[in-house]
């Protein structure tokens, strides 16, 4: 597109899932809309979204899988956009979808038929999407002003869509969190969330080396508790119930896993009391055989079971149930799935998400104080809030 006075009704900045469902929306109404993205694709984000098979959402999507400073806030959108919408969505594209564990959906033919059927929506509603497409100025007189390398676009509605700060090999950037401050709209403490998390130095040189090893667990932190597979990487742990609670760790908490939050494990023992098997070995009936040595190793001196005490016992027991890791940190943006904290919710209309002090400015998506747990919440947020903004847009 040649340089010049570009005018249109909305510019969306952001061409990922929120950007482009708000641009969808818009566009139906009538509107005259263009979204704006700086890398050279569209929704890269959904293309590598649940491994490449598009976890596009939950059927349990609610408040209480979200974070925020206020767990209201997402409510409304939630329910004006649901994930049977999204459902209805791909039927009418033809895309079949299956539900895997605990309400989340995956899409049958692969993230890619879940980008093309937007891109094609986008297309239906006359949507314009300038890509490589590098803002230097954003300003506010009458309409927006947004100066880019392919032009100045005006506007009497704004979208800012620009995600969180995870994954900037993929575009994220801080952008929509500059452009709030700029218009004196607050942010929350921003921090990388749905990440795995770093062993200390000690755990580092006892566990490292299980690197690859997964272990079905109950992980808790701050009242908060997760149940799933642990990974073991060579750095720290990962795997679902990891990235679960590292949304709820700060620095310096422990984290607590349970080992067996499925069996009985005293009970098991107690059978066995009189028996000359060696304890890791009946342990190894329940875990990886190269993990329950190591932490046999670690924690305990491996004996027959006949000789341990009942005290000893019950000892094996509670560090099993309990087992405590201080971890030094996380493995940061560059590998968090999502961005917790964003734009104030305090700032935004629930019904709109444009801000309350800045007529015609709306902030949707991953760059909004909510931040959803594992399992398609996020994605759901983000069609549900720029489905929102695109009503009124
Ligand atoms: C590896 C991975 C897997 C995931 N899997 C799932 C999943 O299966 N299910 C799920 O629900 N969620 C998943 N998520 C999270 C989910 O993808 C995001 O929360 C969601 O895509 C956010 O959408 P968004 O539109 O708000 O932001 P984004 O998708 O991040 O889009 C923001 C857009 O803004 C553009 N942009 C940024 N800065 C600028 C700038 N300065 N100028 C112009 N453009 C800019 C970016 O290039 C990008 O295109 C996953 C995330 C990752 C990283």
């Amino acid at each position: 597109m040649a340089n010049g006075l570009i005018k249109r009704d909305v510019i969306i900045i952001g061409a990922g899932a929120a950007g482009l469902m708000c641009a969808i929306e818009a566009g139906k109404r009538g509107r005259k809309v263009s979204v704006l993205d700086h890398t050279k694709k569209t929704g890269q984000k959904i293309r590598i979204s649940g491994g490449g098979n598009c976890n596009f959402t939950n059927i349990n999507a609610g408040p209480e899988h979200y974070i925020s400073q206020n767990p209201h806030f997402c409510k409304s959108a939630l329910s004006r956009f649901t994930p049977g919408d999204f459902i209805l969505l791909l039927r009418k594209h033809g895309i079949g979808h299956r539900e895997k564990e605990e309400g989340q959906l995956f899409c049958d033919e692969g993230s890619g038929a879940v980008l093309n059927m937007i891109r094609k929506e986008c297309e239906e509603a006359g949507v314009e999407i300038h890509l490589n497409c590098r803002i230097s100025e954003i300003s506010k007189q009458k309409f927006f002003k947004v100066v880019t390398n392919r032009g100045a676009f005006f506007s009497g509605s704004l979208g800012i869509a620009t995600g969180g700060l995870s994954y900037p090999k993929l575009g994220a950037t801080g952008f929509g969190h500059k452009i709030a401050e700029k218009f004196g709209i607050k942010i929350t403490p921003l921090k990388p969330a749905l990440v795995p998390l770093l062993f200390n130095q000690k755990d580092l040189r006892s566990f490292s080396e299980l690197s690859g090893v997964s272990v079905k667990a109950k992980v808790s932190c701050n009242n908060k508790e997760f149940y799933g597979n642990i990974l073991f990487t060579h750095k720290g742990l990962s795997g679902p119930a990891i990235l679960q609670i590292s949304s709820y760790w700060d620095n310096g908490d422990a984290v607590h896993i349970d080992l067996l939050p499925d069996i009985d494990i005293l009970k098991a023992l107690i059978e066995k009391r009189q028996s000359r098997i060696e304890m890791k070995n009946l342990l190894a009936l329940y875990f990886p055989r190269r993990f329950i040595q190591k932490w046999c190793e670690m924690y305990i001196r491996s004996k027959p079971v006949c000789q341990y005490s009942d005290k000893e016992l019950e000892e094996i027991v509670r560090c099993l149930k309990n087992w405590e890791i201080k971890p030094a940190g996380t493995e940061g943006y560059s590998r968090a799935e999502v961005t917790l904290g964003g734009v104030d919710t305090d700032e935004l209309s629930s019904k709109t998400m444009e801000a309350k002090k800045v007529p015609g400015l709306y902030f949707i998506g991953e760059v909004v104080d909510v931040t959803g747990q594992l399992g398609g919440y996020n994605l759901q947020w983000a069609w549900s809030s720029g489905y929102a903004a695109g009503r009124y847009a």
